[in-house]
């Protein structure tokens, strides 16, 4: 089993950036990374975040609120960063606090600046097919991986375990624009491991730690695994039981190390693309 690694599609993406950058007059283009309170997740995605904008010769900024800040009050410094003209795009670290109406806010960012897709206007592109817009980071970053890696789509079947806005959903549009067939799996799926066994390229985004082992996979399928989790042992995992797929699938990718650092990667090259 050949396993597919972030940090080499990552090298990748960061080529693209930097011919979109070429020519580009005047300072990088500057993103925004919005957090509220202290969340060790969060902050962990803003490090890396951070690290990748600056590794990619982009700016980067973060913005921290305390997380008991009013409704009102976030807005008001949100509506600040959103219409600063020195700020190119914004990563809104989620899910806000609950006095905080986060839908108020996906309809308030300007669609231009939303680079991890998360208002109306993007969410209906990527359902519309039209590329235009911000897709979520990380549903994008699953289609580099796997044309990165050269692996074929078009006519694929592919299924998807879990159905959320951030990552299954628009990632079920992303594949079928790429012209997949798709299936997508959930919570009341009847047979999931039936299901998931039809799959040529199956992509784990459950959020339970090590749930697909080798009686999910097909011979010779191509498994994605977007899930961060972390195991019995306090260690990070996947969705996918990593050991017990290698006589199965024929290709994979790890946790840590794969889609995670692919992630950062496209929200760098939805930075770059910006100053289009
Ligand atoms: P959500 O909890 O929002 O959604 C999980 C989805 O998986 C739901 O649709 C749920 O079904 C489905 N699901 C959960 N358990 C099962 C099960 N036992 N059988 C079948 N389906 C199941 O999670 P997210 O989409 O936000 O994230 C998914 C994973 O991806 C997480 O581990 C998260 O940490 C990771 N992630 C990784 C990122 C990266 O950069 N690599 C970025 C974002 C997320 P139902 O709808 O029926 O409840």
């Amino acid at each position: 089993m050949i396993t597919l690694k972030g940090a080499e599609v990552s090298v990748k993406i960061k080529e693209q950036v930097q011919e979109i950058l070429a020519g580009h007059d005047g300072p990088a283009p500057k993103l925004a990374i919005v957090r509220v309170g202290e969340n060790p997740d969060d902050m962990s995605y803003e490090r890396g975040a951070m690290k990748k904008m600056e590794a990619f010769g982009l700016r980067v900024q973060s913005y921290v609120f305390p997380a008991d800040m009013e409704d009102g009050a976030f807005k008001e410094a949100f509506k600040a960063i959103n219409e600063d003209e020195d700020v190119n795009g914004i990563l809104l670290l989620r899910p806000l606090p609950k006095q905080i109406c986060e839908k108020d806010i996906e309809n308030m960012i300007d669609p231009r600046k939303d680079l991890d897709g998360i208002s109306p206007a993007n969410i209906a592109k990527v359902f519309a097919g039209d590329t235009e817009g911000f897709a979520p980071c990380t549903a994008e970053a699953v289609i580099e991986v796997l044309k990165a890696n050269e692996i074929p789509i078009s006519g694929k079947k592919v299924t998807i375990v879990g159905r959320s806005m951030v990552v299954g959903k628009p990632l079920s549009m992303l594949m079928l624009k790429e012209n997949a067939t798709v299936t997508i799996c959930h919570t009341r799926t009847a047979d999931l491991p039936c299901e998931c066994r039809q799959a040529e390229i199956l992509v784990a985004a459950a959020g339970r730690a090590k749930m697909l082992n080798g009686d999910y996979v097909g011979q010779d399928a191509i498994v994605i695994d977007v899930g961060i989790n972390v195991d019995e042992n306090g260690k990070l995992c996947g969705d996918v039981d990593f050991d017990t797929i290698t006589d199965k699938a024929s290709m994979a990718t790890p946790v840590p190390g794969g889609v995670g650092a692919v992630t950062t990667a496209v929200l760098a090259k939805h930075l770059a693309r910006t100053i289009r």
